[in-house]
């Protein structure tokens, strides 16, 4: 799982910007107010969120359906954030909009361009760590987005769950590559070879990321994909050997290493 740099723009950098960029009629600028009175709150959420990321305690955040505007009795609700992060953030590609310039920041944050849950497939979009349905609060707070496939946003928003052990790992702030948490074993008796992958909880290492890892695992049913893969380039590899040795072609082989 790739440890991916933490963005280094920040809400206050963009914000008025990205809700500015609605065409001004009545209803928008309706709207547009009340946007702007809850800049300071989504900074200092901002904030808090990022102190919470660094101990992996984001599951302590409570859900919540709209945002307090201070000095008000309005709010600004979840759907109306979703529609800023939808038409705004995401906007066209092309656009030279400055929300779909952050958007296209925090998708090359991936490395190699890869999905960082899985490993496996192209990061082809931004996952709301926190759901923006559930915590609206941070819908365009570019910590809370995170590059990632499209299989992997949708099975993780699907499933999401706030208990300690269910989060998935943040790609921004947990580092799991300083513990083995991921174990191979060569399936006895078994022709052709075949390859099992399971994750290793790690008690005396760092159990909570452990436990995270292997329900992320078992969500994305990770195991078995990469025990597919494995089972597939052995069995290709085996073969192609086989095929050298039949053909007589025993130099082809060793140059094949
Ligand atoms: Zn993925």
């Amino acid at each position: 799982m790739d440890k991916l740099i933490e963005p280094s723009i920040s809400i206050e950098e963009f914000y008025i910007e990205l809700i500015e960029n609605k065409r001004n009629n009545e209803k928008n600028n309706f709207l547009k107010n009340r946007l702007s009175k809850i800049k300071d709150v989504l900074i200092s959420e901002e904030k808090n969120y990022i102190d919470l990321a660094k101990t992996s305690t984001l599951h302590t955040i409570v859900e919540h359906t709209e945002i307090q505007i201070p000095k008000s009795s309005d709010v600004v609700t979840k759907d109306e954030m979703e529609s800023l992060y939808t038409q705004n953030l995401v906007s066209s590609p092309n656009s030279g909009d400055r929300g779909r310039e952050v958007y296209d920041y925090l998708k090359s944050l991936a490395l190699d361009k890869m999905c960082p849950y899985c490993s496996i497939t192209k990061a082809r979009t931004l996952d709301h760590y926190l759901p923006k349905a559930k915590f609206p609060t941070f819908a365009v707070t570019p910590v809370n987005l995170v590059p990632c496939c499209r299989d992997c946003n949708s099975e993780k928003d699907a499933s999401f769950s706030n208990a300690a052990n269910e989060m998935f790992i943040h790609p921004y702030y947990d580092d799991v590559n300083n513990f083995i948490w991921l174990v191979a074993i060569v399936e006895e008796n078994v022709w052709p070879i075949s390859f099992k992958y399971n994750v290793k909880i790690s008690y005396n290492q760092n159990s909570l990321l452990s436990n995270r890892i292997a329900h992320q695992y078992e969500l994305l049913d990770l195991n078995s994909t990469f025990s597919d893969k494995a089972n597939r380039q052995f069995r290709y590899r085996l073969k192609s050997i086989v095929d050298n040795y039949n053909s007589g072609d025993i130099e082809a082989e060793k140059f094949s290493y």
